[in-house]
């Protein structure tokens, strides 16, 4: 049995997630590693931005639907991986071992690399749910 781990839930993460689950199949296991409980999808921010959605309209809880597919969720935010030993180490201390890791963890935002920039400088931003409501 294979153990693939996937860091990321949104919309990298989760495709992969169904993907590889459903090439698989119950012979092998799945496992999403989220910081977040809850899936939102950026592409709307700028309509929770302008008070078109809120955040719940354009969010929903990762659990649910992985459960219904046979995948496992972590809602635990990877701390550490530690590539020697093929394994995740969570904020919690959780380890999680695995076969194959996908990484799925999105962009880092460098607001910090331009004196001003950013939702807590002099610009707004829509990169995710909390920059649109604020
Ligand atoms: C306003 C806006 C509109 C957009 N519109 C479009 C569009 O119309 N069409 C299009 O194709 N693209 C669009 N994009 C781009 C698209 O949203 C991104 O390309 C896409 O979200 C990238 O997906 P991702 O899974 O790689 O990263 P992300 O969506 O950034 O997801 C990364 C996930 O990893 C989680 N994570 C981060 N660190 C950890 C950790 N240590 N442990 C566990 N989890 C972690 C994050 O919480 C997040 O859930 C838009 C982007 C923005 C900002």
């Amino acid at each position: 049995m294979a153990k693939v781990v996937i860091v990321g839930a949104s919309t990298g993460g989760l495709p992969a997630a169904y993907e590889i689950k459903k090439t698989l199949g119950a012979a092998h296991n799945v496992t999403v590693i989220s910081n977040t409980e809850t899936f939102h999808f950026i592409p709307s921010n700028p309509w929770v931005a302008v008070g078109w959605r809120t955040r719940r309209d354009i969010s929903f809880l990762i659990k649910p639907y992985l459960d219904k597919k046979g995948i496992n969720f972590i809602s635990e935010g990877a701390q550490k991986i530690d590539p020697k030993l093929n394994r995740v180490i969570t904020g919690k201390g959780t380890v999680v071992s695995y076969d194959y890791l996908v990484i799925a963890t999105g962009p880092k935002l460098s607001f910090d690399e331009i004196e001003g920039l950013g939702p807590e400088g002099n610009t707004d931003s829509i990169c995710t749910v909390d920059h649109a409501e604020k």
